[in-house]
């Protein structure tokens, strides 16, 4: 019997999952300092939240969900990180104003495609109970300075409004006069939207449907005056952080809850699944899901995507150079975990030999663990209160006495 790895996920290991963890590491550092505090909450929710927060007619709900059921409950393991913070920001009476940032695995079952995951990591901020357009603005300069502090280049960014219900109820019919001599040559899955979700048809891939939408009316052009003055007002102080944005009528994401200001940053380099960070303003949602009335916006990146994207060297990665002590005969135990422990205070990787082994064998395994240095110590070095230190790339070996060995490690080892 062979196992293997379900369909659409991955094993992350070495080079890679040190890639993902200086994102990771950087992320929590970047929002942390940027007033973020850091939530966790279950992988799990009740299903029900899900489908009341992103929208019973979307691709997530009807098809990409893991859901189980369990004594006649039905729960799913969580397909983006909004909801969960709200219900846990409503569930634990937190108060307003307040910003979070979280760092989660995410389900969807999406057909697998390159950097696109069933199991994938998504980095998320979120700032609750402000509805000012600088908040907006606020959030698409935190991604920005993240992306450009790890290192990303090449992306864009796309900003759009749309609108809130009030603006949204007059545009309808618009689009639904526009559309009407055309209907029965869209897909039968825009078709089907129209009714309950019909801002979505624009995310529509279908070349037919797009031409079609080409010269629609755009909800960006029949905004409400004060979902006008809001999106204005997001471009002014996109301006002020200095901020090159495009401006996409077509831009409406693919999620029930956002309104006015939405935005997705883009990566040049990765053909048609571009999309690297997404999100926006959700003003409603929060008192959709039984709480107050705070309106709030917030994104979430896919570091799977983004590392594809990224060079090989991240700038936050340091590799640490690893030490293996080989100790010959087990009385010398004691200098062993003292030499372990002087190198590992000092912020290096060390491994230690099996004191019984012969040092041929030690220095084997050495060798097998990938050691930049080995640290030889038996009866000679005792004896002079030396160890010896073998550089395990070009091999040359030097004695160094143990009360100098601190500062050894300290000002040669780099
Ligand atoms: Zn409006
Ligand atoms: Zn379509």
């Amino acid at each position: 019997m062979k196992y293997q790895k379900p369909k659409g996920t991955r094993d992350i290991f070495g080079r890679e999952l040190q890639r993902t963890e200086a994102v990771c590491s950087t992320a929590r550092l970047f929002f942390e300092q940027n007033g973020f505090e850091e939530i966790r909450t279950p992988t799990f929710e009740f299903a029900q939240l899900f489908d009341r927060s992103i929208g019973e007619r979307t691709d997530i709900i009807e098809h990409e969900m893991y859901k189980f059921e369990i004594n006649k409950k039905l729960y799913a393991l969580r397909p983006e990180g909004t909801a969960s913070v709200l219900r846990a920001f409503i569930e634990n009476k937190l108060s307003l104003p307040a910003r979070f940032f979280y760092i989660w695995s995410m389900y969807r079952r999406e057909k697998p495609q390159k950097g696109r995951y069933r199991e994938f990591l998504q980095i998320g901020i979120e700032i609750l109970g402000e509805d000012k357009p600088f908040y907006d603005a606020e959030i698409i300069d935190q991604g920005k300075r993240f992306l450009n502090l790890i290192g990303a280049k090449d992306f864009t960014i796309e900003i759009n409004s749309i609108g809130c219900p009030k603006c949204r109820a007059i545009y309808k019919n618009k689009l639904r006069d526009y559309l009407e001599p055309n209907f029965s040559n869209l897909c039968s899955n825009c078709q089907r939207r129209f009714e309950r979700n019909f801002l979505r048809i624009f995310d529509c891939k279908n070349k037919t449907c797009q031409q079609i939408y080409t010269k629609a009316p755009k909800i960006t052009d029949n905004l409400c005056a004060e979902c006008l003055e809001h999106y204005l007002s997001v471009k002014k102080f996109l301006n002020k952080f200095g901020i090159d944005y495009t401006e996409n009528r077509k831009l409406v994401r693919g999620l029930d809850y956002y309104t006015r200001t939405v935005v997705e940053f883009k990566q040049q380099s990765l053909g048609a699944q571009d999309t690297i960070l997404a999100g926006g303003r959700y003003d409603l949602l929060m008192k959709e899901l039984g709480g107050s009335d705070a309106p709030s916006t917030g994104w979430a990146m896919g570091v799977d995507r983004l590392l594809i994207s990224m060079p090989e060297n991240l700038p936050k990665i340091d590799e640490k150079k690893r030490f293996f002590i080989a100790t010959i005969g087990e009385r010398f135990i004691n200098e062993m975990i003292e030499l372990r422990d002087l190198i590992q205070q000092n912020n290096f990787i060390c491994l230690m030999g099996n004191p019984e082994d012969s040092i041929k064998h030690q220095l084997k395994k050495a060798n097998r663990a990938k050691a930049d240095y080995s640290i030889i110590y038996g009866e000679d070095e005792a004896k002079n209160k030396v160890c010896t230190v073998k550089n395990m790339e070009i091999g040359d070996q030097k004695k160094i006495p143990i009360k100098d060995f601190k500062t050894f490690l300290r000002n040669t080892i780099k």
